[in-house]
């Protein structure tokens, strides 16, 4: 099931199964954290 994951280095969000490696925005590695349905609505403005 797909899941959003944002990062927490830069707030970069992703919708997948898992989170990236590394962050394509900041390049940070393994700062994704899954995060809920609501929390991502909110931090991409729908
Ligand atoms: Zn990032």
């Amino acid at each position: 099931m797909k899941t959003f994951w944002k990062c927490n280095v830069c707030g970069d969000v992703h919708y997948g199964n898992a989170g990236p490696d590394v962050c394509p925005t900041c390049q940070a590695k393994n700062a994704y954290q899954e995060i809920d349905k609501k929390e991502a609505k909110k931090v991409m403005a729908f």
